[in-house]
């Protein structure tokens, strides 16, 4: 299969971008500003950029490479067949993650989570789940075993929020800490066992609605937070004695968006310069990994932290760049586009 060889290609890291559809409302005041190359090395692998400028008439033109694009057309069941074999990988024992990374409105949710109750507009939160399901009954018959949990968390403001569970107890804090075989705990973290089908859909459900609470009509909070979906799959055979635990993480990340000066202040400046700061640490953090710098600096976000054990090592990572293709978004864009090819 195609993906297979695309992700043995390189490294352990890999970035694919992934352009929007025109959303119904904004369609009348959009232009044809995004373009890939339909012919030779770069395609399903190059995306174009025009971005006007105020000064100029004449569009600037930027273009980009990454490991795979998917253009506006690509459908959730498309996108899925491209990373089936990281899902797999955690099957196997690996730990993977996955991030999406773009502004707020580029698609990371629909591309995550997508729409529950839609077969075909289902994201890959719930297609990995279908997948690791049939795959381990598969693997029962030669005498396998899985134990499988899920636990759902946010970060908002450098603080862990359980999306499933109801909170540590009053003056206590989600304590996170790792362990010397690469475990983490968080400290009151619900996890769930998720072996029946259609458990993950209802938790979904729920932490998508616990993700909303707290915004207000001025400041969407789920798009200000980073959500963090963690499997942990840990497989033992009985009749081999072999053993194998893999964790599958699947990250939203904080709209990506700078904020214009009249809104930075307060409570929205805070956080604003905690997402620039947890945003930027994972950026340096995959760059080190990929430059293979003895020093990693997991330390410098809750995020980063929390994730260190699933980050290098034979650590399998995936970063989406979502897209808008909205000529309006075209600078943020190109900041998203020029992050991703950073950590490329
Ligand atoms: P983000 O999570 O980055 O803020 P969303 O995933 O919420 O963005 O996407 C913004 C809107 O665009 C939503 O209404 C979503 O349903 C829609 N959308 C995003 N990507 C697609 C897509 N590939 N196909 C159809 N609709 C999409
Ligand atoms: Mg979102």
């Amino acid at each position: 299969k195609l993906h297979n060889t695309i992700l043995e290609l390189k490294g352990n890291i890999r970035v694919f971008c992934r352009v929007r559809p025109l959303l119904p409302a904004g369609s009348a005041c959009a232009v044809a500003q995004i373009q890939y190359p339909t012919s030779g090395d770069l395609k399903g692998r190059g995306i174009e950029l025009q971005v006007a400028t105020v000064q100029s008439q004449q569009p600037q033109t930027y273009d980009f490479a990454f490991d795979r694009v998917f253009g506006c057309a690509a459908k959730q069941e498309e996108v899925f067949e491209e990373i089936s074999q990281l899902v797999q990988s955690a099957l196997d024992g690996y730990k993977v993650c996955i991030f999406a990374y773009g502004q707020t409105g580029s698609g990371k949710t629909h591309t995550l989570v997508g729409m529950l109750g839609s077969a075909d507009e289902r994201g890959m939160i719930p297609r990995a789940m279908d997948q690791v399901f049939v795959e381990a009954k598969a693997l029962e018959s030669q005498g396998w075993n899985f134990e499988m949990r899920a636990s759902m968390l946010e970060i908002y403001n450098e603080e862990i929020r359980d999306l499933l569970g109801k909170g540590p107890p009053a003056s206590k804090k989600h304590q996170v800490s790792h362990d010397d075989k690469g475990n983490t705990s968080v400290a009151f973290l619900e996890s769930v066992d998720v072996r029946r089908p259609g458990k993950v859909g209802e938790l979904l459900a729920k932490a998508m609605k616990q993700r909303a609470v707290g915004a207000t009509a001025a400041n969407a909070h789920s798009s200000r937070s980073h959500m963090v979906f963690q499997l942990t799959i840990a497989a033992t055979n009985a009749a081999t004695g072999q053993q194998a635990t893999g964790t599958l993480n699947l990250i939203d990340l904080a709209g990506s968006e700078r904020l214009s000066k009249s809104q930075a202040s307060g409570e929205r400046l805070k956080e604003t310069q905690n997402i620039n700061k947890s945003l930027s640490a994972l950026g340096d953090v995959i760059m080190a990994l990929a430059g293979k710098e003895p020093h990693v600096p997991y330390r410098n976000s809750k995020l980063t932290y929390l994730l260190q054990p699933c980050l290098g090592g034979d650590a399998k990572t995936l970063m989406f760049v979502n897209v808008a293709p909205e000529a309006e978004a075209a600078q943020e864009s190109l900041c998203s586009l020029r992050f991703a090819a950073k950590v490329n």
